[in-house]
Parts: structure tokens; C-alpha cells; sequence
């Protein structure tokens, strides 16, 4: 039954060549959105995960961290902490500079939304190399929380990302190519 439903889900995820540069398959979750019953379906498969945990935050990473951490963190009684790129959080925040293909980013985190203790489930979309879901984890472990797990629907396995989480777990719904 899960794997029927991980197919389901699967299958209305779009795959865009070449966007937003030549090279990139771009794994667009919007379709799936369009399919509220494969929405909830999703939804479920990481709230089933997660539920007994104990988990108390779920960090959702912009952008698409913030369309699934929500309804997970609602369902599952945990708080929910948008993990954002520069300059867009208003309080004060602590940041974490990360290493892209060309240049650098940096992920922000409002100070105080994360207890040393608390125990956080981290979510995206995505992993590919693994440098986003790493400065993540930096982040809340320099607020003394506990990365329970990082959890993704899709994984790039070519990318090689879950070994440079190192030994965090990583629960994924769908591998692509
Ligand atoms: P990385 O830090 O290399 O693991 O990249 C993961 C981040 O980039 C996630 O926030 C993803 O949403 C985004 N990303 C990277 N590659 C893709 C892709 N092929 N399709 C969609 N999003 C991607």
C-alpha cells in the first residue's frame, strides 16, 4: 500500500530539463499540489513517520520546506520554524553561509524559535549535493536542539548528499534520477 501510494506520488511529480539552467532536471512538486488526495497522501506517509518521535519542531526550508513542514508540524503537535535566505526573517536571527556549485548562500534562523533540547525533524523537498539540509543541521545544533531526522520526497542519489549528512538519518519517499 505504500508503495502504491509512493508511485501515485511519484508520477505527478513534473521533471523540467534545463531549468533554471542547461543541465538541471528540475523535480517541479507543484502537479503534485494540484492532487489534494496525493497531497494528503504525502503528508500522512511523513506524519506516520514522525508521529510518535517525539519530535517538537519541524524546520522547514524555504521555499518548498514551507508548503510540507506546515501540515506535518500541525498533525504531528509540533512547532513549525521556517529556516529562510538572507534578510527575510524580521527578528534576530542566527545565519549559517554555505557552500553552492558557484559562490555561497546563507540560511537564517530566528533566534529563540529553537530550545537547546528541542528535537527537530528537518524538512525540504529536495536533497541533491546535501550542502542546504548540512547548514541546516549546523544551525540547529548550534542552538543545542537534536536533529532527529532529515526527511525529503525526492533524493538525487547520484549527488551523493546522504553521505555528507554523515550519520544523520535520512528518510526519503522517492528516488530519481
Ligand atoms: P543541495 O543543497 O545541493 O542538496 O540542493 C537542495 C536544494 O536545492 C533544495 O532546496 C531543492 O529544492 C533545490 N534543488 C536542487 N536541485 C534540484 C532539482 N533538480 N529540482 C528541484 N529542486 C532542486
Amino acid at each position: 500500500r505504500d508503495d502504491d501510494r509512493i508511485s501515485k506520488i511519484a508520477s505527478s511529480i513534473r521533471v523540467i530539463p534545463n531549468f533554471p539552467k542547461p543541465g538541471v532536471m528540475f523535480q517541479d512538486i507543484t502537479t503534485l499540489l494540484l492532487e489534494p488526495k496525493l497531497f494528503r497522501d504525502t503528508i500522512d506517509m511523513f506524519v506516520e513517520r514522525y508521529k510518535d518521535k517525539g519530535v517538537t519542531v519541524v524546520a522547514g526550508i524555504e521555499a518548498r520546506g514551507f508548503i510540507f513542514g506546515p501540515p506535518i508540524a500541525l498533525d504531528i503537535g509540533a512547532k513549525f520554524v521556517p529556516m529562510r535566505k538572507p534578510k527575510k526573517l524580521p527578528g534576530e536571527v542566527i545565519s549559517e553561509e554555505y557552500s553552492l556549485e558557484y559562490g555561497t548562500d546563507k540560511m537564517e534562523m530566528h533566534v529563540g524559535a529553537v530550545q537547546p533540547g528541542d528535537r527537530v525533524l528537518v524538512i525540504d523537498d529536495l536533497i541533491a549535493t546535501g550542502g542546504t539540509l548540512c547548514a541546516a543541521i549546523k544551525l540547529l545544533e548550534r542552538v543545542e536542539a537534536e536533529v532527529v531526522e532529515c526527511a525529503c520526497l525526492i533524493e538525487l542519489p547520484e549527488l551523493k548528499g546522504r553521505e555528507r549528512l554523515g550519520d544523520k538519518p535520512l528518510f526519503v519517499l522517492i528516488e530519481a534520477a
